[in-house]
């Protein structure tokens, strides 16, 4: 480092409980960083002044949530094609003085299947539940790993059918598009719930799925991270299926920003165990 400390920050709107703060500066306190993360609550108007004054700091870079993912897109000097192919950013990084957005939502994913149950992911079969922009990330980055077959179910089919459509602009992959009364007949390895479906003060205590499509060989996975253990989690582990919560995405997506602003890819054990704390319980938060 130079003497400074690195600013870093996540911009959003609310922003109120992000756990991106605890994550990067519990990283920072194990690598011996001395640098700032702080979480910005920016309303949609006052962006483009924000992402000037960033620069004008010289910040080290920022991670971007909703609503700016795509409006951030036209305020950067480039953006990745990962970043390009979903239409998001949510990670700034400058290199050689360009202000580069990427996005880190499906890496990180898969990042967090790999490392909790070694899932590859070549060959197999997905349903994905919601096609919003977390759904995005996670299909953008299955397909590029090699999935056999993908379907999405959405409420409303006509956007689970637009998201099918944009991946099939880069992706050869076989993707059926219908609502969750069309759960398929073929054998599914992997069920991901991008909905909001059972979260803390929205959908609690609620399913995304009948009881009846886990089995034994099924990973099933919740980016739902608030509670820890969702409905759909406790329902496929009860029926022997193995289950991956939304916090390791969280982490993974975080940890591979961390690397674009800093070259290191950081403890991810560290980053858990600092974000456990503020998740325990969280059924009262
Ligand atoms: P989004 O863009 O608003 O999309 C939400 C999706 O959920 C849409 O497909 C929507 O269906 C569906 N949905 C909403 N309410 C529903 C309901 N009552 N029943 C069935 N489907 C419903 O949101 P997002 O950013 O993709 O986020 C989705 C979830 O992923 C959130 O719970 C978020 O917390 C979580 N997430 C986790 C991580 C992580 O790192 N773990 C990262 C990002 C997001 P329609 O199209 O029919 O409205």
């Amino acid at each position: 480092m130079d003497g400074f400390p690195s600013f870093l920050a996540v911009i959003g709107h609310p922003i109120g409980h992000t756990l991106s703060p605890v994550l990067h500066r519990a990283a920072f306190r194990a690598l011996g960083i001395d640098a700032s993360y702080t979480a910005y609550d920016v309303a949609f108007e006052r962006l483009p002044e924000v992402v000037r004054a960033m620069r004008t700091l010289e910040f080290r870079g920022f991670n971007v949530t909703i609503p700016h993912k795509t409006a951030v897109i036209d305020l950067l000097d480039e953006c990745t094609p990962t970043a390009l192919r979903m239409g998001a950013v949510n990670t700034v990084y400058v290199s050689d003085g360009k202000w580069i957005g990427d996005n880190t939502d499906g890496a990180g994913y898969l990042l967090s299947l790999g490392r909790e149950h070694g899932f590859a992911v070549q060959g197999k079969r997905a349903v994905l539940l919601g096609a919003g922009g977390a759904a995005m990330g996670v299909a953008d980055a299955l397909l590029g790993a090699g999935l056999d077959a993908l379907w999405i179910l959405n409420r409303h089919r006509a956007k689970a059918e637009a998201l099918a459509r944009r991946l099939a602009q880069h992706y050869q992959t076989n993707i059926v598009t219908g609502t969750i009364a069309e759960w398929p007949r073929e054998r599914v390895d992997l069920l991901i719930n991008a909905t909001p479906v059972g979260m803390v003060g929205f959908l609690e205590g609620e399913l995304p799925v009948p009881p009846d499509v886990f089995h034994e060989r099924m990973l099933v996975s919740d980016l739902v991270y608030r509670p820890l253990v969702t409905p759909l989690l406790a329902a496929a582990d009860k029926a022997g299926a193995k289950t991956s919560g939304g916090l390791g995405m969280l982490v993974g997506q975080g940890a591979l920003a961390f690397e674009r602003w800093f070259g290191v890819f950081p403890s991810m054990d560290v980053m858990l165990a600092a974000a456990m704390p503020e998740l325990d319980g969280s059924a009262s938060k």
